[in-house]
C-alpha cells in the first residue's frame, strides 16, 4: 500500500514538474532553479509586516546563487512600462524583506521576451516614493488622475470600482 502511494506521489510530482518546465518553456522564463511559482499552482503571498505590502510574483527563481521574482506580461506595449517595473521593485523588495538576502535584479517577460530589470538604488528609492504617495493618498482619500489614456482604463483590473475611469465603466459586481 505504501509503495502505491510513494509511486503516486513520485508520478505526480514528475508530472507536475514537466508542467511547470513546458509553461516555463511557453513563456520564455529564463533559466534557473523554480522555487516558486504562481501561475500554474496557487502560491502563499510574500507578505511584508515593515511595509504592510503583500504580493505574488508570478516565479521566483535561483539564478547565479541568487534570488529573482519574475513577472510575465503580454501586450501590445514593445518595451517594459513605468508601472510593470515598480510592480516588479515591489517584489524584489518583499523577497528581499522575506528571505533576509539581498535581490540584485528582477526579470520582466514581456511577449515572452525576458529583460533583468537592476534593483539599484534609483529603483528603490522609485519603489519609496511610490509607496509614499499611495500612503499619503489612502490617509487623505484624494486621489488624481495621471494619465489620459482611455485604452489603459480598458484594460485595467480596477475599472469596475474606479470612479475616475475614462471611458464606459461598467458597474460593480455583486
Ligand atoms: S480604471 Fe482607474 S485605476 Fe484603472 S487605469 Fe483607469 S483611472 Fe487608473
Amino acid at each position: 500500500m505504501l509503495v502505491v502511494l510513494g509511486l503516486t506521489i513520485l508520478v505526480y510530482a514528475r508530472l507536475l514538474r514537466r508542467r511547470l518546465q513546458a509553461t516555463k518553456d511557453h513563456e520564455g522564463i529564463p533559466t534557473g532553479t523554480l522555487l516558486y511559482s504562481d501561475l500554474t499552482v496557487p502560491a502563499e503571498p510574500l507578505f511584508s509586516p515593515r511595509l504592510q505590502l503583500a504580493g505574488k510574483p508570478d516565479y521566483i527563481l535561483r539564478q547565479d546563487g541568487h534570488l529573482v521574482p519574475v513577472e510575465v506580461k503580454s501586450g501590445h506595449h514593445p518595451h517594459p512600462q513605468p508601472s510593470h517595473v515598480l510592480q516588479l521593485a515591489a517584489y524584489c523588495q518583499l523577497l528581499e524583506e522575506t528571505s533576509g538576502e539581498f535581490v540584485p535584479y528582477g526579470i520582466l517577460v514581456l511577449n515572452r521576451e525576458p529583460t533583468r530589470i537592476p534593483f539599484d538604488p534609483g529603483l528603490r528609492y522609485s519603489l519609496e516614493l511610490s509607496m509614499e504617495r499611495m500612503r499619503r493618498v489612502l490617509r487623505t482619500g484624494k486621489v488624481t488622475l495621471n494619465h489620459d489614456d482611455p485604452h489603459r482604463c480598458r484594460h485595467c483590473s480596477m475599472r469596475q470600482y474606479c470612479t475616475l475611469c475614462l471611458g464606459e465603466n461598467p458597474s460593480p459586481g455583486p
